[in-house]
């Protein structure tokens, strides 16, 4: 029905009421009574009336504090309205909060920063990653103008010139961002920051990478070119040609053996290829790893030999590459009559794998960067000894893959130790046959 009849009808059919209440006590007891019994009713009606009122005023300043009444005639519907309106207004207020919940959230989860400024550039709110990349901290910066907060020449310039159009490469407090400045609303605008350090960073390296490895390959190439020249144009005799061949194979092995270890880092460093940890006899990846330390030494060094820790769960594959690799950096940086100690021994740090030598040693100064790519303390030496300049960052990334971590302990002139410590948690369970012999 129209509210405004469900208003108005029962309203006129209460006056009317009244009004015949009163004409039946005019009828009966004469004029007098039925007017004071109208004036009556008349104060009763304004009174109930000035109560609702009363009780609505109390109600609207402070809607939470309680119920409204059920109400008489037109405010019952009054107050039903009234009531609905602020649960509605709760529940989307609760809404709202919740909303706010998970938006701020996501900002804080974000990685990238967000800044919301106003259109004269004055910080209004910023999400943990923007307080981060920029220095700015919201609950003492707000209010203030950016370009004051970040004091960079090239991000001025790019705030106050105003061509956003093109995103900024900025360099700010050793991070590389790239910013970028959305308007938005009618006088707001949205400062997005991304960091791009540990891109560049990788971008660096493998560039870095590449130019190394073009460079140990162009090498052994240059020699090998070179000889095939000579015997080409030349006529060169039988005892000269065979020093040549010989001096090309060696060249050819470096090539071989640098192709491999890469081949080995971009897999250890492949994320298609995860550990699968199996069972390591580790007695027979020592004994193997002993015998081609031996092989490689060729009785030039006393090299000996203590296993005093059980097996472990790992890539014997890998493992045997990265003991191999620092048993053969001890054999090569020990001039002959030096003695190599390897051990197998079981510590409170965890299960390790120790190389000590008596060799040249290196210089506390190269120490921190040995596990780098091509890093090498004495080029000519590494080359001398058929090295690759990889086999330390090998070591590294076998580590990384089985959660172990190497130290080194050197002196220039003295000698060297490489500690490969293991968790215990690799250790492994000993075998069914061990258990039952
Ligand atoms: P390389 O193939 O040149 O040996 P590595 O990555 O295995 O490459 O080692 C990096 C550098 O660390 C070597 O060039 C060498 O200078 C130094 N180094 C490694 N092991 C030893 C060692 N046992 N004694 C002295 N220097 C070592």
């Amino acid at each position: 029905m129209n509210p405004k009849l469900l208003f108005w009808v029962p309203a006129a059919l209460r006056m009317g009421l009244i009004l015949l209440g009163v004409g039946v006590l005019w009828w009966l007891f004469g004029a007098l009574p039925a007017l004071v019994a109208a004036f009556v009713a008349l104060l009763v009606m304004v009174f109930v009336q000035l109560n609702y009122l009363y009780q609505l005023s109390d109600w609207l300043d402070d809607p939470k504090s309680g119920k409204l009444p059920d109400g008489w005639g037109a405010w019952t519907s009054i107050f039903s309205r009234l009531y609905r309106l602020r649960r509605d207004d709760e529940k989307n207020e609760a809404e709202l909060t919740e909303w706010l919940a998970r938006f701020r959230q996501a900002m804080h989860l974000l990685p990238d920063g967000v800044v919301i400024m106003d259109d004269v550039l004055f910080l209004e709110w910023c999400n943990p990653a923007a307080e981060e990349h920029l220095g700015l901290r919201h609950d003492r910066d707000k209010g203030m103008r950016v370009t004051n907060l970040v004091r960079s020449p090239d991000f001025m310039d790019y705030l106050i010139l105003g061509r956003y159009d093109q995103p900024l490469t900025l360099s700010f407090r050793e991070r590389k961002l790239i910013v970028h400045i959305i308007p938005f609303e009618n006088r707001r605008q949205i400062l997005v920051t991304h960091d791009i350090t540990e891109t560049q960073r990788a971008e660096m390296m493998r560039r870095d990478f590449i130019a190394n490895a073009s460079h140990e390959l162009r090498t052994p190439l240059t020699v090998i070119v070179g000889f095939l020249e000579i015997a080409a144009s030349e006529d060169l005799d039988a005892a000269t040609r065979a020093a040549h061949l010989k001096l090309m194979t060696e060249q050819g092995h470096r090539m071989q053996h640098l192709i491999e270890d890469m081949l080995t880092l971009s897999r250890l460093e492949s994320v298609d290829h995860p550990l699968r940890p199996e069972h390591v006899d580790i007695g027979k990846l020592m004994e193997q790893v002993l015998r081609e330390a031996r092989g490689l030494s060729a009785g030039k060094h006393e090299i000996d030999m203590t296993v005093e820790a059980g097996d472990l769960m790992g890539s014997a594959e890998e493992l045997h590459s990265a003991f191999g690799n620092l048993a053969s950096n001890a054999v090569r940086y020990t001039p002959a009559g030096g003695k190599i100690h390897l051990h197998w021994r079981d510590t409170a740090k965890g299960v390790q794998f120790v190389v000590e030598d008596t060799g040249i040693g290196i210089s506390p100064e190269h120490i921190s960067r040995l596990t780098e790519r091509f890093y090498r303390v004495d080029k000519s030496r590494s080359r001398e000894t058929q090295g690759t300049g990889l086999g330390l960052a090998i070591v590294k990334h076998v580590l990384l893959r089985h959660s172990g971590s190497l130290t080194i302990k050197s002196e220039a002139g003295k000698g060297s130790s490489f500690i490969v410590t293991l968790p215990k948690s690799t250790a492994a369970a000993p075998q069914p046959e061990l258990l039952a012999g």
